[in-house]
């Protein structure tokens, strides 16, 4: 019994963290030999389906058979090398039957409507410092590689799998030596989703060939995403901005950021941003955020923009956001005053002031349309108005003008109203005003009215 509880504890799930992407290193794979009619096809659709880059060094010869496999090849992006037009050993040739079999292969990518990188490899990884010397005075540059499963030796998947995973090592320019152009390479095509698989979740990415031969790290394409914050009143809201990388990478890369106004200010609506954003390895995410002021005002929504620039390492996809905010405040109340004035002198007539107050300035323009209607006075004391109010954003007060008439009679003082029909961002709360005409002062003495 003990035994058994014992061998359950061993066998007992163990939490282990799992590797940050591209964290231990990059690995290339190279494809020698082809292409081939069977298997390359379907070995661009996985490597392209896992987004994994790789070079294939291919013979002249099976070029020039399957000119279409190499153009889908080339346009796919995959980097062409020269692997010698009949897979000669290069130390066997003479300096001009080496120049001769990497032209002819050259020569026959070409024709297929492709392009040739300038790396090669000697077939055998057969190389001396004189066949060295021919190929670097033709501009090309070797490259062997550092994990040899022997896929073409007729060994299965699995194994395959295995030998190039535990060959892996941390922080070393991985190159893998494959095949897709060899009896056994059915077999290599059937490993290869097991290899992508298993060396991600070792934390090594994958990397294509740079021009010197050597794992050149992804450069992932950069999208700033936009974004939207609710601006409280009194409160610092934060506009937070997505910024991502679309694969990791292997090394630190980065991004100059700023953002930039569109209706909203800097200083006054939110806290600019001008700094270098920084992706540590493996890292595809990171967010920025704007400091927004909150104010009183009802506001339309503003905007402003992140715009990345000045990449290191990444490309820009999209290099611009916008961030909106929105506004929490609620419009103002609106009312009209009431006003008194004295009746105008004969044949003279006035202009009354009818004020139309907020009770707190907005961020937007307020309009008020008001009309006069009829009490005790009546249009042959006023002339009879509709009008409309503006009032500018940041104003508190507008006032509708009447004009009141002289009049003959002798009065008391009389009244009409002006009423607030409607009104646009804003609310109405006091909605009618008195306006009273008094007598002319000598009239009122006169009288003794009051
Ligand atoms: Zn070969």
């Amino acid at each position: 019994m003990a035994a058994t509880l014992d061998a359950t504890a061993t066998i007992a799930p163990v939490a282990r963290s799992t590797p940050r992407p591209c964290s231990n290193g990059l690995v290339a794979l190279t494809f020698d030999d082809g292409p081939s009619r069977t298997v390359t096809p379907r070995l661009l659709d996985v490597l392209r389906e896992k987004r994994v880059p790789a070079t294939f060094f291919v013979v002249g010869q099976r070029v020039a058979a399957e000119p279409g496999i190499v153009r889908r090849a080339h346009r796919a992006g995959f980097l062409l090398a020269n692997h010698t037009f009949a897979h000669e050993r290069l130390t066997s040739l003479s300096a001009a039957g080496i120049r001769r079999t990497l032209r002819r292969t050259r020569a026959a990518v070409v024709a297929a409507g492709a392009e040739m990188s300038r790396l090669m490899r000697p077939p055998y990884g057969l190389i001396d410092s004189r066949v060295r010397g021919v190929v670097s005075d033709l501009g090309l540059v070797p490259v062997l590689w550092t994990v040899d499963p022997r896929d073409w030796a007729g060994a299965g998947a699995e194994v395959i799998a295995d030998r190039v995973i535990s060959a892996l090592r941390p922080d070393q320019q991985n190159v893998v030596l494959l095949h897709d152009g060899v009896a056994n390479s059915p077999r290599t095509l059937s490993a290869v989703p097991d290899i992508i698989r298993r060396a991600r979740a070792r934390g090594y990415c994958f990397a294509g060939l740079g021009a010197g031969g050597r794992p050149a790290p992804p450069v992932p394409g950069l999208r700033v995403h936009g974004a939207t914050v609710v601006e409280k009143t009194g409160e610092q809201a934060r506009l937070r901005f997505a910024v991502s990388l679309d694969r990791p990478t292997s090394r630190l890369t980065s991004v100059r950021i700023r953002t930039a106004d569109r209706s909203a200010r800097a200083g006054s609506d939110y806290a600019a941003v001008a700094r270098r954003l920084w992706f540590p390895v493996g890292v595809t995410r990171k967010v920025v955020e704007v400091r927004v002021f909150g104010d009183h005002l009802d506001e339309w929504t503003e905007r402003l923009t992140l715009d990345a620039d000045r990449p290191r390492g990444v490309a820009l996809l999209d290099a611009s956001s916008t961030g909106q905010i929105t506004d929490d405040d609620r419009p103002p109340k609106v009312s009209v005053e009431d006003v008194a004035l004295p009746e105008p002198a004969a044949v003279d007539s006035a202009w009354v002031q009818v004020p139309v107050v907020l009770s707190r300035p907005s961020g937007r323009q307020v309009s008020v349309t008001v009309a006069t209607v009829d009490g005790t006075a009546t249009t042959d004391d006023f002339v009879p108005v509709e009008a409309t109010v503006v009032i500018p954003a940041g104003e508190v007060e507008g006032a509708a003008a009447v004009e009141v008439l002289a009049d003959d009679e002798v009065e008391a003082s009389e009244q009409f109203t002006v009423v607030i029909q409607q009104a646009t961002r804003a609310t109405i709360t006091d909605g009618t005003a008195t306006v009273s005409i008094d007598p002319p002062l000598a009239l009122r003495l006169r009288l003794r009215l009051p």
